[in-house]
């Protein structure tokens, strides 16, 4: 196919779960502006490129990792060896696909990298190639990670745990036990990986963000207005209500069960509670156990996504009681990995019980599934604390696992009279959603400025 030229652009997802879904999102909507569209992936983590949109080009780059880096429990330093590793293939890489340009694919307009993918400035500078980032989590959190420098000096971070429900005044309404944490990492390695991240980005050609401005505008002024002054912002999500995929296409590490989907249809609608802690969350046993225990009492019926790696030390659902299931009388269906998008659009669901990634925040939002919200880690409690304190299209569980409390709370939104009020501000939301990608919506015309901002540069 002939390719019209500065209509070519480079992706380059990280490779998580919840980096690479958006990150594919957004190369569908550009190419149904008229870019083509070329991924560079690492084989850490690799895309499967025959479930992908057929219309792209593939690069897979080998990422030697040893077995070692690869089990690394410190996320931040897995993230720095990762970008360390990729220097030397990416440059290649974007050399090979540079000199493609000049034969027949036309010229490349930009690169777009994902935030946690720092050393791409250095590379991008070094072929003179502008380059735009990613921000696949929120606004607001982004804000919480801006931030950290002020929340540092104010004596907010490191958290101290007689401080966690204080409010942070300058962040209403974070609480000190929303900062951004991560487990078995050194804090001050986290907070200056964010802070090298938002500084990297502050070196862009432009950010953009999978949220709109209906449900992150105070936010989205912030960050341009203190923070990214001289950066153009482009919010022009939620990218999966506007891109066009090919409907068989999945950006998922995992296979997904559709048995989910055949399993919802017995199930009367808004009867189901579905839930699903993302790609990277823990849990140890006990915990396990509890959320077991707590979905059963409810005596609502529950679709329960189990990562082989969910449980600590647990292949799978080994540490489940005998029988537990089966006196669950079909009321219970459990998955390794399940079609997300699919399972949330569908009528039967009721409730999200969500680790609040935020991916499954905007998927929710978008289908007006309220949620309980159940934050791990990094950005997660920000979100939460949106869910459930400014969008109040969820409640927290916050007084830790325990079945008592679970069942309450699925209760309260699943049976009880106050569920309906949750109800109606999730469709709400969702309605906002669905309009800001109409034509005149502000998502559809900040996607109008990127395409306008690229062909530019
Ligand atoms: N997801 C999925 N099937 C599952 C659980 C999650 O397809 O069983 C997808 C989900 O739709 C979302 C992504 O995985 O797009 C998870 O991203 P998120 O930001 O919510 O969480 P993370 O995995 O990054 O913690």
């Amino acid at each position: 196919m002939e390719q019209s030229k500065g209509r070519r652009l480079v992706l380059f997802p990280f490779p998580f779960q919840g980096h690479i879904n958006p990150m594919l999102e957004l190369a569908n909507i550009l190419h149904s502006k008229g870019f083509s569209i070329a991924i560079i992936y690492t084989n850490f983590n690799s895309l499967n490129p025959s479930t992908l949109n057929p219309h792209f080009t593939y690069h897979s780059i080998p990422v030697d990792l040893t077995e070692n880096e690869v089990s690394i429990k410190d996320l931040i330093v897995f993230v720095s060896v990762l970008n360390a590793k990729c220097v030397e293939p990416f440059r290649e890489c974007l050399a090979g696909l540079l000199s493609d340009d000049v034969n027949l694919e036309g010229t490349i307009a930009c690169l777009i990298t994902d935030l946690l993918f720092d050393f791409t400035r250095s590379v991008a500078e070094s072929f003179k190639l502008p380059r735009m980032m990613l921000r696949t989590g929120g606004a607001a959190s982004f804000v919480v990670y801006s931030a950290i420098p002020l929340l540092k000096e104010k004596g907010y971070l490191p958290i101290s745990n007689s401080r966690l429900e204080e409010p942070v005044t300058e962040l209403s309404p974070i609480k000190v036990k929303d900062l951004p944490t991560i487990p078995n990492c050194d804090p001050e390695d986290f907070y200056q990986l964010i802070t090298n991240t938002t500084n990297e980005s502050k070196a862009s050609y432009g950010l953009i963000f999978n949220t709109f401005e209906d449900l992150e505008g105070h936010g989205l002024a912030t960050i341009r207005q203190e923070y990214y002054p001289n950066i153009p912002i482009f919010p022009i999500g939620p990218f999966h209500k506007c891109s066009l995929a090919t409907s068989s296409s999945s950006s998922s590490l995992l296979a997904q069960d559709q048995s989910c989907i055949s399993w919802l249809n017995t199930q009367a609608p808004k009867s189901v509670a579905y839930v699903s802690f993302g790609s990277l969350a823990k849990i140890d046993q006990a915990q396990f156990l509890e959320i077991a225990w707590g979905l059963a009492n409810s005596g609502q019926s529950f679709l329960w996504v189990v990562r082989p790696e969910l449980v600590e030390e647990s292949d799978w659902l080994e540490v489940l009681p005998n029988g537990f299931l089966e006196t669950l009388n079909k009321r219970a269906h459990i998955v390794k990995w399940a079609p997300q998008k699919k399972v949330l659009a569908h009528p039967a669901v009721g409730v999200f019980w969500t680790h609040c990634g935020w991916n499954s925040t905007l998927e929710s939002i978008s289908e007006g599934v309220p949620m309980i919200c159940m934050p791990c880690f990094s950005d997660q409690m920000v979100d939460a604390r949106f869910v459930s304190d400014v969008w109040k299209v969820g409640l927290q569980l916050e007084h830790g696992i325990e079945r008592g409390e679970v069942e309450r709370i699925i209760r309260r939104l699943m049976v009880e009279k106050e569920g309906e009020e949750f109800k109606e501000r999730a469709l709400k939301l969702k309605e906002k959603a669905n309009l800001c990608l109409k034509e005149g919506g502000s998502s559809y015309k900040s996607l109008d400025g990127l395409v306008k901002h690229i062909l530019s540069l």
